[in-house]
């Protein structure tokens, strides 16, 4: 998928549901936006819900268990179709399930958590944990129940959050994805162990300080992010010819090329 179709995605996934606010969200042209969406609707990816408004449709994955007595996405996810927001029982839910079941949007209809799919194990029962953890075209989401807004951060759920962070950076090409922490209106990333809070809609480039920590940069558009993602390149480069390279602090996020003479001048002020 390319950084244009990505940044439409994640427009979506944050809220930006009609053509104009994707094109708010994003700063792209019409065009580029329209091309976008038509691209992501031929693969079957994306869908005019009944309201006229974009809807993301990632295929129906099998399960592997059954809901029982859970229903927390009836709770934590927004489901524009029947006008309910994050973390507000749907009006259709009940004790004994949804009361239009057979009606139900398609996004309820496709929905099924990574619990149920089988990716984590019985700590994560969504019901219990106040957690559902679902993957979408390019991220792992998780959807924190609001009255337990610091669970994710507890064990054993953070260091599973970690584990699966990290596999998300490293499986690498079109199967890698970013982890998304959703807490109410907060929004945090998880590079390992590193939380990187608000992270933007245009990406985020990152470096490895250690195993499962990061040293991280916001993209504030695609321009942005391709120079923040060519210093990273020249970093790399650099550890490479000279066994250290200087990694710039989070706040020093404005790159221009040649990227180079800072870098070895940063490395060597370091050093004294
Ligand atoms: S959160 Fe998962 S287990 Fe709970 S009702 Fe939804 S899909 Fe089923
Ligand atoms: S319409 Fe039914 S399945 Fe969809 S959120 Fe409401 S209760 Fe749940």
């Amino acid at each position: 998928m390319d950084q244009v179709t990505l940044l439409v995605v994640r427009a979506i996934e944050s809220g930006a549901t009609t053509t104009k606010s994707i094109i708010d969200a994003t700063g792209l042209s019409r065009l580029k936006a329209e091309r976008a969406l038509q691209s992501l609707e031929k693969q079957k990816l994306l869908f005019r819900e009944g309201q006229g408004s974009w809807a993301l449709g990632i295929p129906v994955t099998p399960t592997v268990r059954s809901c029982g007595s859970c229903s927390l996405c009836c709770k934590v996810l927004e489901v524009m179709d029947v006008g309910k927001p994050v973390n507000q029982v749907c009006k259709y839910s009940t004790s004994g399930g949804c009361t239009i079941y057979n009606e139900r949007p398609r996004m309820c209809r496709s929905f099924s958590c990574a619990w149920l799919q089988g990716h984590v194990d019985d700590d994560w029962f969504p019901e219990a944990a106040g957690i559902v953890l679902h993957f979408s075209l390019d991220a792992l989401n998780v959807q924190v129940d609001i009255e337990n807004p610091d669970r994710w951060r507890e064990e054993p759920y953070f260091s599973k959050l970690c584990e699966l962070s990290l596999r998300g950076i490293r499986v690498g090409g079109s199967r890698s994805y970013a982890t998304l922490v959703i807490v109410g209106d907060q929004k945090f990333m998880l590079l390992g162990r590193t939380i990187v809070p608000e992270p933007t809609l245009f990406g985020t480039a990152f470096f490895p300080l250690g195993n499962d920590t990061f040293r991280y940069w916001k993209a504030q558009s695609l321009e942005h992010l391709q120079r923040l993602g060519e210093r990273v390149a020249e970093i790399q480069r650099i550890q490479h010819e000279f066994g250290h390279c200087a990694v710039p602090d989070n706040d020093d996020d404005d790159p221009h090329a040649p990227y180079r003479p800072a870098l070895l001048e940063l490395t060597k002020q370091m050093r004294v």
